[in-house]
């Protein structure tokens, strides 16, 4: 897979040195400055005076977390942690299967809901239905030829990552409603509601948090798709969270994404912040997962009055950081933007003070990029990682994902791993296209309605694979790791895309040379922060999970990110 080599050709030199100083060690409390401990120290006694008799179910660690992240604000923490741990919204009946977060207790979700146990009479009934029902009819088509024959636009899906309160929602709410596929109207339907709580400068933000429990916490906490075209190009859009908590639902996002948006706040103090913080973290899990096209959307410049001066110095700050990372700095693009007045997203920046900008707008810079899919992908066998699931009229499995490789049509039989269930595709649609399509390729996001299967045999994290040529189910696998902190055999939760799962490290097989993958050391007792080393890791629970060679993976523990890299 072309993100597969992208990784192997990498040059981890430079970095290095990057990960010694600072990284995941940065994120400790040991290293907060004298001020922010004081900071921390009062805002973690006014969370708990505001939390009052409530606070026992809370820890101090959590308190901080939040405090970390909202910047010290105790209201919003304070929010947070009700909604989090205290009063959570009551979950929505759809979708069927919700994302596991946090990762801890993502594995639990394979168990089968106990309604199945006792609904079993009523499932066969179901099934026997299903296994009557004629199957979906194929139309035998050379889906390659009909791919290559068909007059298409280029199409790219696209991430968009940044610190929480960069202002990422409003720009992607006002970037929708530049493209036509939000209207006026509901904006201003929002904007209704916004002013009725008190934060009217929301309204755009909430189109991308259309669901209800995430207005009332104002953090954007699943991940959203939003489709829409120019002349030449189709983009999917997708919403990932900048939450620590979320950060599986946006390395989800990432698995998804040709590249990425990233949004910075240029404001001063909010930009520093941003780039010691979620920034850095970001940037490092962009790149642990093979998205090497960057468009920096310097967001808020109407708060700099359009500073030029001050956009310089974030670019330089930020090619200064990715150059470390090692990303090609010629796939990196910067815009100034303000999203929510809409300067330089679709339209161009009428302002005066901004006009010695004449570079491209953000949407032009999404138009330039390119897709990650190669045609090779096509014609390997099917997979698509289930990352939605839900029940329609059509079909009660229907699910979305984006195909990594192969293709799919109508009719086709498909395997569902790791239950190793057969199902047929009853229909198919693809991003962007109004109506049902006969198939789809390697690189489009699609929505398949299966028929012939039972939805207790099919979960978000799954693989729909050829039946010919499907993916292995293993409960071990040898990976070849980037250390992002200093690890040794030791639990994890193990990630790939929407799939999350209890792990162990189980055996430090090698250090490897960082360049050449030769080995430097045999079982070695650690893997150093910023080196690479060979490792096992064991699926826990009895578990076996769809997973492959050259698949990207990421090893986290109590939230933050432990190691990288591809099965080998
Ligand atoms: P997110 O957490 O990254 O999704 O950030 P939001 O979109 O929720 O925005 C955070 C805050 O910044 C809100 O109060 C927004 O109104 C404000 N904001 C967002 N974009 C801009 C902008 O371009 N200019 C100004 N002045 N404020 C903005």
């Amino acid at each position: 897979m072309s993100r597969h080599r992208l990784y192997q050709n990498y040059d981890y030199e430079d970095e290095l040195s990057d990960y010694d100083g600072q990284g995941a060690q940065d994120e400790e409390e040991d290293e907060l400055s004298p001020e922010d401990r004081k900071q921390m120290t009062e805002a973690t006694a006014e969370v708990l005076s505001a939390l009052g008799l409530q606070s026992d179910k809370i820890t101090v660690q959590q308190i901080q977390e939040a405090l970390w992240h909202y910047y010290y604000d105790v209201d919003k923490s304070v929010a947070y942690l009700i909604n989090k741990y205290i009063d959570p919204p009551k979950k929505e009946a759809k979708p069927k299967a919700k994302p596991a977060t946090p990762a801890s207790d993502a594995g639990k979700k394979t168990a089968k809901p106990s309604k199945h146990v006792t609904d079993t009479a009523s499932e066969l009934n179901k099934l026997k239905i299903a296994d009557a029902a004629p199957l979906p009819k194929s139309k035998n088509l050379d889906v390659l030829r009909e791919y290559n024959g068909s007059e298409r636009k280029k199409e790219l899906s696209f991430v968009v990552v940044g610190h929480v309160d960069s202002g990422k929602s409003t720009m992607l709410g006002r970037l929708l409603l530049d493209m036509n596929v939000v209207d006026q109207r509901t904006i201003d339907k929002y904007q209704k509601e916004a002013e009725k709580s008190g934060k009217s400068s929301f309204a755009l933000a909430w189109v991308l948090d259309s669901k209800t429990e995430e207005r009332a916490r104002g953090v954007t906490m699943d991940i959203g798709t939003n489709h829409f075209e120019t002349d030449a190009t189709m983009l999917t859009l997708i919403d990932a969270p900048g939450h620590r908590d979320f950060i599986p639902n946006m390395l989800a996002g990432v698995g998804l994404a040709d590249f990425a948006v990233l949004v910075v706040d240029a404001a001063k103090g909010a930009f520093e912040a941003g780039l010691k913080g979620q920034t850095r973290e970001h940037a490092l899990l962009l790149r642990s997962m093979g998205v090497f096209r960057i468009i920096v959307a310097v967001n808020k410049l109407d708060t700099t009055e359009w500073d030029t001066e001050r956009f310089t110095e974030i670019q330089d700050q930020i090619l200064g950081s990715l150059k470390a990372l090692k990303f090609p700095l010629k796939d990196i693009s910067f815009v100034p933007v303000s999203g929510l007045q809409g300067d330089n997203i679709v339209r161009r920046s009428t302002h005066k003070a901004a006009s010695w900008y004449t570079g491209p707008t953000l949407l032009e810079e999404l138009e330039k990029s390119e897709p990650i899919t190669k045609t090779e992908d096509h014609s390997k066998p099917l997979r698509v990682m289930i990352t939605d699931l839900w029940d329609t009229p059509q079909s009660a499995v229907t699910i979305s994902g984006r195909i990594e490789a192969g293709s799919v049509q109508i009719g086709d039989a498909v395997l569902v791993q790791p239950s190793g269930e057969k199902a047929y595709i009853k229909a198919i649609e693809r991003s962007g296209q109004p109506d049902p399509v006969d198939w789809a390729v390697a690189g489009q996001q699609v929505v398949l309605y299966l028929s012939h299967i039972d939805e207790i045999n099919v979960h978000i994290g799954d693989v729909i694979c050829s039946v010919s040529d499907p993916v292995a189910c293993v409960n071990m696998f040898t990976m070849r790791a980037l250390a992002f902190d200093t690890f040794f055999p030791m639990p994890v939760d193990l990630h790939r895309g929407r799939l999350a799962a209890p792990a162990f490290i189980r055996e430090l097989t090698a250090t490897l040379d960082i360049q050449k993958g030769t080995i430097i050391k045999k079982k070695p007792q650690i893997i150093k922060a910023g080196t690479v080393g060979r490792v096992r890791v064991r699926i826990e629970e009895g578990a076996k999970l769809p997973l492959e060679k050259g698949q990207r993976v990421i090893l986290r523990s109590e939230g933050s990110t432990v190691a990288a890299g591809l099965i080998e």
